[in-house]
């Protein structure tokens, strides 16, 4: 039969042309161009005979020169559902799909050897048994030893746990993690390094110009943000402990957002020293952000934040000093104020838009003026009055979004207080049509494949090298 094979010349395979000798002559490597010499097709179907016999297993050995350009992965996937290498209900069995032209050897497992045969071990069964070999020519010497070493696996149980130890330990370590993010964020450290040379240091968003203390120097940010992390991943993998992995991060994360807290607040000081409350009142609201760490740092956070709104109600509270004589201010209750408030101030009270205090020397009965905006509210400044009292009463499509170009949305807006009317556009994005609708291909469960294979399914598991 074999020898049938050799004679004729070497051909692309497809997976129909592919002959099955397990059906023709119960042998379980099929070898139509003579890749391997018939020895040791002998010695391999003796291996995988005795394998079937003591485990049930099914390999099929597959020696081709060419599949043309179908991926090894199609092929084999192809191939083991078209015969059903392994037992139906257990599905174990695999494909040893070796590919001359494309230089490649591929492992296609089916569902129930995954276990014992991980992606990861039969990538070393190939690195370690059968590419040197390979390398060198010696194609024959190749698939003895890999399937040796397949049958080893198959057989001796506790053989099987030991390469699969030996195999966990050499996948992706911490320090090669730790590596990864290390690049990763030197690159993208050092870009937002060199943008922010230009705008400086800084986290405070509106405040940048005259916040004093709200910049880091190039250096303590260099500091910070590079070296400390570089310095971390490069000592805390050496402990060996996710968990001191996983706390060292944390740490520099809280004490990253801990030191711009400090920051804020000595920022915060130097406005309450020049008795500009009002300013430092704004300054907190608008870093609030930096207590949304608290959901990420409960400690310290947890506890910063409360301290945070409890300074704003402080500062909001806290006596005024009179800038004309340097008297005491007092606070008017709410009753008080409404003489001194314009009528546009006091409506934008009544629909608590804005929020107005009103202090009055209690010397020289000067009278200061503090306005806090709403956050919460739905009115915007009036275009024509510049009351807080404009608000959306509708919306139209000026343009429909379609998928190659954007749309425009005009907003209708009233002025409650003066009855101005305003529009405004904006744009609608345009439309983005997403692929999800492509099919899985689920893999048939061939139950004709019949034949003296036993109808085993794969999922695709398995590994494949070139060389
Ligand atoms: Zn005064
Ligand atoms: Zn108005």
């Amino acid at each position: 039969m074999q020898t049938a094979w050799l004679l004729t010349p070497a051909q692309v395979y497809t997976v129909e042309s592919v002959p099955n000798t397990k059906l023709e002559n119960k042998s379980y490597v099929s070898n139509p161009d003579g890749l391997i010499n018939s020895a040791t097709v002998n010695q391999l179907d003796q291996l995988l005979t005795a394998l079937e016999h003591q485990t049930t297993a099914q390999v099929a050995v597959v020696m081709l020169h060419s599949v043309g350009d179908q991926t090894d992965f199609d092929f084999a996937q192809a191939l083991f559902e078209k015969w059903g290498i392994g037992r139906s209900n257990k599905d174990n069995g695999l494909l040893i799909l070796f590919i001359e032209d494309q230089r490649t050897v591929r492992f296609h497992t089916g569902f129930g050897l995954e276990g014992v045969l991980p992606d990861a071990i039969c990538k070393q069964i190939q690195i370690q048994k059968m590419v040197p070999q390979f390398k060198e020519g010696n194609v024959d010497a190749g698939m003895i030893a890999g399937v040796e070493e397949v049958v080893r696996i198959l057989t001796d149980p506790a053989y099987a746990e030991e390469i699969n130890e030996a195999a966990k330990s050499t996948e992706v370590s911490q320090s090669d993690f730790a590596w990864l993010i290390g690049i990763g964020w030197v690159i993208f450290g050092l870009i937002s390094f060199f943008s922010k040379r230009k705008s400086g240091f800084s986290d405070s968003r509106n405040f940048n110009k005259d916040v004093p203390h709200s910049k880091m120097s190039s250096g303590q940010w260099f500091l910070l943000w590079i070296m400390i992390p570089i310095g971390l991943l490069t000592v805390l993998p050496l402990a060996n402990s996710t968990l001191a992995f996983a706390g060292g991060l944390y740490g520099f994360f809280g004490f990253a957002a801990f030191e711009k807290y400090m920051r804020m607040n000595k920022s915060a000081d130097s406005f309450i020293k020049k008795g500009e409350y009002q300013t430092v009142y704004n300054f907190y609201k608008e870093n609030k952000g930096v207590l949304g760490l608290a959901f990420l740092f409960p400690i310290p956070f947890a506890f910063l934040r409360k301290h945070f709104t409890n300074k704003m109600n402080l500062i909001r509270t806290h006596p005024r000093i009179c800038k004309k004589c340097g008297g005491q201010c007092v606070k008017l209750t709410e009753k008080e104020e409404d003489e001194h408030l314009s009528k546009e101030a006091q409506f934008e009270e009544n629909i608590k838009s804005v929020d107005y205090d009103v202090w009055k020397c209690s010397n020289c009965h000067e009278i200061l003026y503090e306005a806090y905006i709403s956050e919460k509210t739905k009115y915007i400044e009036c275009p024509a009055c510049k009351t807080h009292a404009n608000y959306v009463t509708g919306s139209s499509t000026k343009k429909a979004a379609t998928t190659s170009s954007a749309g425009i949305m005009v907003y209708h807006y009233l002025c409650k207080f003066c009855k101005h009317t305003s529009k405004v556009e904006s744009v609608i994005p345009k439309i983005v049509v997403s692929d999800s609708s492509s099919s899985d291909s689920g893999y048939s469960s061939s139950s004709d494949s019949g034949g003296s294979y036993g109808g085993g399914d794969s999922g695709g598991g398995g590994s494949s090298s070139s060389w």
